[in-house]
């Protein structure tokens, strides 16, 4: 369970930056081949009690990113994405994809505010 780690990593992040206030929403950016509802499983699991406790996970999916070696270097289509393996588009090589699980803005809960 890969996006378990992934999430431990974040709440941990979360919970620095908030800094013992209440949070209210979380909202992360990840790459097409990972898991979106793992990873809220894995939120609600993982924020059960603490800082984060009740605190929404906000996920925005984007495309995953590719350089490879034959020379290819862009966006590559959900298709080619499998679990946390990223097919070249251009020579069909597999890449392992990058652990990308992106922080975007933490909301608190007390005064609204939000701590990038
Ligand atoms: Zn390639």
């Amino acid at each position: 369970m890969h996006e378990l780690s992934l999430v431990t990593e974040l709440v941990a992040e979360c919970a620095r930056r908030a800094g013992g206030r209440q949070v209210a929403a979380v909202q992360v950016r990840c790459p097409d081949g990972v898991d979106a509802d793992e990873l809220a499983e894995a939120f609600a699991h993982l924020t059960a009690e603490g800082a984060l406790a009740g605190a929404v996970l906000e996920i925005e999916t984007v495309r995953q990113v590719l350089t490879c070696g034959c020379g290819f270097s862009g966006e590559v289509d959900p298709e080619q994405c499998a679990g946390h393996m990223v097919v070249c588009p251009a020579c069909g090589r597999v890449h392992e994809a990058p652990d990308a699980l992106e922080l975007i803005a933490v909301r608190l809960a007390d005064d609204d505010g939000i701590v990038l």
